[in-house]
């Protein structure tokens, strides 16, 4: 397969971070919280199609859902019912939702968000946040990953690094950098922190930004490609209780279908309408009505059942055994994340490690996180998980779903024990103590 794909692929691959060594996965089939690969081979499923399947693969309410509709015809060119249904839950769900405009990826959720800032306001910048990721176009790819000065692209245009900012995770600063250029239109950010949750963020930052937004005339963007329907049924808005101008959807919010959708208050949504000076916005299969019923299938079933809490615990038993196993090896590591994710950090500077009295010690500092951890580390703790049957999604961290059982938690667990003893015998990890 990997000899047949990088004959025609270019890059061999259809997506960066399905990069892996020696070969990427090749997946048949998937069913609940488990899938297969071409060789037949078993996995716990903890990357879950990059977070989007929060009902696990295949869940029957959303199959059944894009069966009848593709009957009915795949595409019409047309607004159709299931479009304004889906819209209405939208609306219904997340507390910044007055209008919605359906897009067919989160990557286009962020690109037309900023260009409602910019019509909204008049000025031409994107700030974004350090870490923060906001899909591939030009001007939110900057700041993705370490160094955080570089456009981490060839073939990007040089003006995009004079309009998009990169900002650490500081009020001051930031209150600063609006202060000092009246040109911003938009601050962006995944409200869950840098990259689901890998550096987290505090309400209080978050809801300082709020205020921050509005004293500058700032469009505050959330992105909650990652955070819709994952973190509550009204979004990562809701668990933060900050409502931001601006929200992008996709994933979960698109039924695990290619789709998604920028959602606003209608103050700056109003500059899609017509008869005035308006937002252009195209897209052939903009809520294309497979999408559309997967999402509304998948959208009603979260709201009317306990697959939030669900998924959430599965992680909060996964992070604890992590750190129960990390803890009974003296690994210089910790489990942590928000909501449905977990996310593992190892300490790799001997120093402090030889200082910290105990893994709380070093549980503390964000910065350390953003910077990552070294890849040989990362490449061989994947590995390792994978040839034990667990998939997660990127770096060291995965997510869970309403899918995931008691037996995928203890499958999951047994394989990370044993991981660490191989970390650990090839010196991988420090060890306290
Ligand atoms: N924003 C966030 C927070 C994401 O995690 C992603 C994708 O992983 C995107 C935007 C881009 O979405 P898409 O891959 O649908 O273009």
């Amino acid at each position: 397969m990997r000899d047949r794909a990088v004959a025609t692929m270019a890059g061999g691959l259809g997506h960066d971070l399905r990069w892996f060594d020696p070969v990427p996965l090749y997946t048949t089939h998937g069913r609940g919280a488990r899938k297969w690969d071409v060789d037949g081979n078993e996995y716990v499923d903890c990357c879950m199609g990059n977070a989007a399947l929060m009902l696990g693969h295949a869940p029957d309410p959303v199959v059944e859902a894009i069966r009848s509709a593709a009957g009915e015809g795949t595409h019409f060119g047309d607004d159709h019912p299931r479009q304004v249904a889906w819209a209405e839950l939208l609306h219904e769900s997340l507390p910044s939702a007055e209008r919605i405009r359906f897009v067919n990826s989160g990557t286009e959720a962020t690109l037309l968000a900023y260009r409602v800032a910019q019509a909204h306001t008049g000025r031409a910048k994107l700030l974004k946040l350090e870490g923060h990721f906001h899909g591939w176009h030009d001007h939110v790819l900057p700041g993705t990953a370490p160094p955080f000065d570089q456009v981490p692209s060839v073939g990007v245009p040089k003006r995009v690094d004079e309009e998009t900012i990169v900002a650490p995770h500081d009020l001051d600063a930031l209150e600063s950098i609006l202060a000092a250029d009246d040109d911003i239109a938009a601050v962006f950010l995944e409200p869950s922190g840098a990259s689901w949750g890998r550096v987290p963020i505090d309400s209080d930052f978050v809801t300082g930004l709020r205020v921050l937004t509005e004293r500058f005339g700032v469009v505050l963007v959330f992105d909650e490609v990652i955070t819709g329907f994952r973190w509550s049924v009204g979004g990562a808005q809701e668990r933060l209780a900050v409502t931001p101008d601006l929200t992008c959807l996709a994933k979960t919010s698109a039924g695990a279908m290619p789709g998604g959708a920028l959602v606003g208050k209608a103050d700056f949504m109003r500059h899609f309408e017509f008869g005035r000076a308006k937002v252009l916005h195209y897209g052939t299969f903009n809520a294309s009505p497979l999408t559309a019923a997967a999402a509304i299938a998948t959208i009603e079933t979260i709201r009317d059942s306990d697959a939030v809490a669900r998924a959430d615990a599965t992680a909060s038993a996964l992070r604890d055994g992590m750190n129960e196993i990390l803890g009974s090896r003296g690994i210089a590591g910790y489990a942590y994340g928000p909501a449905s994710t977990f996310h593992v950090y190892f300490e790799t500077d001997p120093d402090l490690v030889e200082r910290a009295s105990g893994r709380a010690d070093l549980a503390t500092s964000d910065p350390r996180r953003l910077k990552g951890l070294p890849a040989p580390l990362v490449t061989r703790y994947q590995q390792q998980l994978r040839a034990r049957g667990v998939d997660i999604m990127s770096s060291t961290g995965g997510v869970t779903s309403a899918a995931h059982t008691g037996d995928d938690i203890a499958r999951v667990l047994e394989a990370f024990d044993e991981a660490m003893e191989s970390l650990t015998s090839e010196q991988l990890v420090l060890t306290l103590g």
